[in-house]
């Protein structure tokens, strides 16, 4: 593709999927396009992650702020990647930022390393502001009357996915436990651990689901995430008893069905992860990252993944 035929995603937008809560959709949903949301209630907001670049903060608050003036009491972080937490600082210092214990060490932990692997991306004044109140199982917030259960269903897409389920309205902020027409990544997570927390997430019995990344969503979403999943994992076994490196099993394999998502050369890294589970590595165990991604850029050809954030 020629730098010319490389568009510009739209831009986000912010759709009521219930009354008063709100989900904040940046297209395409490729790297660091991730949603968030924001629950308006009789007092005051609760906000479901930031964003990844600080003018992309920015436009998420202003957003919010076209919505309601009221103050923003707290914000969740569903886990600790960047797309999700570095525009955390928008908020800062008037809202207690919330997350599970592990969110809050990889975030810190991780810092904004990550935007080193996208040096073409301008990611403004970015700094870590981690969440500070933290749990470990469940917490339940309140917005008036509604209640809104912050699940901890890791370690899958990392070691600190949490899920905010509204019973009242059927509706689940699944943060990246669910890719809708992206590649799911495991690269920081597992997928024997993802497989898992997708069972806990299709007994919530939701209706709608506000993905990590990609347009709002029904609960076929969580199949689809499955299938892609069990694809790694089969794959995978198959290319370690044959003894090919995760790269060379990755160009032979075909994707079938999951070729048609975004973000394709993601396969690379998640054979990574799916190798480190069968040499039986404990979850989640640290990756190469610096390796696994320059794999990924020699999948694509040379070529670095798109980001458009
Ligand atoms: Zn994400």
């Amino acid at each position: 593709m020629t730098e010319n035929e490389i568009l510009t995603p739209a831009p986000p937008q912010v759709e009521e999927v219930s009354a008063g809560i709100f989900a904040y959709i940046q297209p395409d949903g490729t790297w660091f396009l991730n949603n968030a949301g924001f629950i308006v209630g009789p007092e005051g907001v609760i906000a479901i992650d930031s964003t990844s670049t600080a003018r992309r903060a920015r436009a998420l608050f202003a957003a919010l702020r076209r919505q309601t003036e009221k103050p923003v009491q707290v914000l969740v972080n569903t886990h600790s990647h960047g797309d999700h937490t570095w525009g955390n600082f928008v908020f800062a210092p008037n809202t207690a930022i919330v997350a599970h214990e592990r969110c809050r060490e990889e975030a810190i932990g991780s810092g904004t390393s990550a935007a080193a692997l996208f040096p073409d991306v301008d990611w403004g004044e970015i700094r870590v502001t981690p969440p500070f109140v933290t749990f470990d199982e469940r917490l339940t917030l309140y917005a008036g009357d509604l209640r809104i259960e912050l699940h901890y269903l890791g370690p899958a897409h990392t070691t600190g996915d949490i899920v905010a389920w509204i019973p009242e309205r059927k509706l689940l902020f699944a943060g990246d436990l669910i890719f809708n027409g992206g590649t799911p990544l495991a690269i920081g997570g597992t997928i024997a651990g993802w497989l898992e927390a997708l069972g806990r997430l299709r007994s919530f019995g939701a209706e709608s689901i506000v993905p990590g990344h990609g347009p709002v969503c029904g609960p076929e979403a969580i199949d689809a995430v499955e299938r892609y999943l069990r694809f790694v994992q089969e794959s995978a076994r198959r290319g370690f008893e044959a003894g090919l490196e995760p790269l060379e099993l990755a160009r032979e394999l075909d994707l079938g069905p999951f070729a048609e998502l975004s973000d394709r050369e993601r396969i690379v890294a998640n054979l990574h992860r799916a190798y480190s589970e069968l040499r039986g590595d404990p979850p989640a165990a640290p990756l190469d990252i610096r390796r696994v991604f320059a794999e990924m850029v020699a999948y694509n050809g040379g070529q670095p993944p798109h980001c458009f954030a």
